[in-house]
């Protein structure tokens, strides 16, 4: 790898690290970006397109934690643990079990809202800048309910939503039918987000930071880090076929493989992996008018450019068990019942690693080993939505500024308790 002069090494092609590289070399700094995989190749380039803007409730929130045991009995359900993996799943529970408290979800939710409040903002500006405005869908969003016990449930949700200033609408009857044609009668209600945006595909998005930011001078190379260590005047990356890089300072930005970066500086992070699986059907598969959310069943679905993305699901098994697309077809299965007239042949299916903290938040700040080596990770159902606000949180703490918004919520030192 024959790269000298490297102001800020970026390790992971992500969204995250894309948007990272965008931001920094606004202002002239010399990046080099590394993943072991191409651009936007991983979890980034398949989710499932939206901008959550609006989504400040954490995983472990009650709404959620009421479904889990009824969601546990489905093997193939929305959310499961891999019984293989369930000992080293533990201490991460525990901390998950442990945010759901009251006054932890309300710090949460606090700290959620102000990161939501600056990731449109960035978000939208950085795709702007990017030439690639075009890319965003302002057709807002639809979640369904199949009864008035499960409207029911979500309200309290919807409450704090509208406390933190979004705006929304409970739709019944006609008004429901012509907000999405073609719903199967089982829905009884549904609300509609008009706020809630979703991109034209992941993957060109990705794909068009990185363009911008490689016209303000950043590069690629592809290699895979096998460790970084903090000695004089820089950090040293070392790969995995035995080169090396100096760069002035790193940003971890590794998605779910970050922590393990991060034990080379001593700093223990829980994370761990919510795997999901979609898939996604050709263009014209139905005439969707903007994205469905089935949260009963944990899964939405998205129009893109590209086709009908079908998909979510929760999977703890952590990195190196095989994908079981069984779950990938249990939702698009259901998908036909929920959409008479899906065309649901002919899909790719896919499975993605969302790098997830027990609390839902990031984890966005400085080792606490060395101030040259920043941590851009952990963004779980989100890491799409909050990508441009984490490289303006990067930025500012590259350049010493005072951050945008307050940053203790997503400190690293959080887990040192
Ligand atoms: C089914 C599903 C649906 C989702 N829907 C949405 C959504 O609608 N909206 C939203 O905002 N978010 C969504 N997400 C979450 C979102 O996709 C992730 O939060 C986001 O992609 C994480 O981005 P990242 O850049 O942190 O990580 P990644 O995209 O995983 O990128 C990390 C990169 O680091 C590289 N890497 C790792 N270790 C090393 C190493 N040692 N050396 C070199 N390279 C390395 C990897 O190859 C990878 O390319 C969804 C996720 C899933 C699974």
């Amino acid at each position: 790898m024959q790269q000298d002069n490297i102001d800020i090494l970026i390790i992971g092609a992500g969204i995250v690290g894309l948007a990272t590289a965008a931001i920094l070399t606004e202002s002239g700094r010399k990046v080099l970006v590394v993943d072991r995989q191409g651009v936007c190749e991983g979890t980034s380039s398949g989710n499932a397109g939206a901008l959550a803007f609006s989504d400040i409730l954490p995983m472990a929130s009650k709404g959620v934690l009421a479904k889990v045991p009824g969601w546990l009995m489905d093997p193939l359900g929305p959310f499961t643990i891999c019984p293989s993996y369930l000992p080293k799943l533990l201490p991460w529970l525990y901390r998950f079990w442990r945010a759901s408290s009251a006054g932890m979800l309300e710090l949460t939710v606090q700290a959620q809202g102000a990161m939501m409040r600056l990731a449109e903002p960035e978000m939208l500006g950085l795709m702007q800048r990017a030439g690639i405005g075009h890319m965003i869908r302002e057709d807002g969003s639809l979640e369904l309910y199949e009864s008035e016990n499960e409207l029911n449930a979500s309200l309290p949700g919807w409450s704090a939503r509208k406390a933190a200033g979004i705006i929304f609408e409970h739709l019944r009857g006609n008004q429901l039918r012509a907000c999405q044609p073609g719903l199967s009668p089982r829905f009884i209600a549904g609300t509609f987000v008009p706020g809630w945006k979703t991109v034209t595909d992941p993957k060109q998005v990705g794909q068009g930071l990185w363009d911008y930011a490689q016209r303000n001078g950043a590069v690629f190379e592809k290699g895979e880090v096998s460790s970084i260590s903090a000695n004089g005047p820089g950090v040293i990356a070392q790969f995995t076929d035995g080169q090396t890089v100096l760069a002035g300072k790193v940003v971890i930005a590794a998605g779910a493989w970050s922590h393990r970066l991060a034990q080379n500086l001593g700093d223990r992070i829980p994370l761990e992996t919510e795997r999901g699986y979609n898939t996604t059907l050709p263009v014209g598969a139905f005439d969707l008018k903007r994205q469905l959310i089935f949260s009963g069943h944990g899964f939405v679905v998205t129009p893109l450019e590209t086709g009908i993305r079908v998909g979510g699901a929760v999977e703890l098994g952590g990195l190196d068990l095989p994908p079981n697309y069984k779950r990938a077809e249990v939702m698009l299965r259901k998908a036909e019942q929920f959409l008479p007239g899906l065309q649901s042949k002919g899909g790719r299916q896919w499975m993605g690693y969302r790098p997830s903290t027990p609390d839902s938040l990031p984890v966005i700040g400085r080792s606490h080993s060395t101030d040259k080596v920043l941590y851009a990770f952990g963004h779980g159902h989100l890491g799409l939505t909050q990508s441009a606000v984490t490289a303006r949180l990067i930025n500012d703490l590259i350049g010493g500024h005072m951050p945008s918004i307050p940053i203790d919520p997503y400190s690293p030192k959080r887990f040192r308790s």
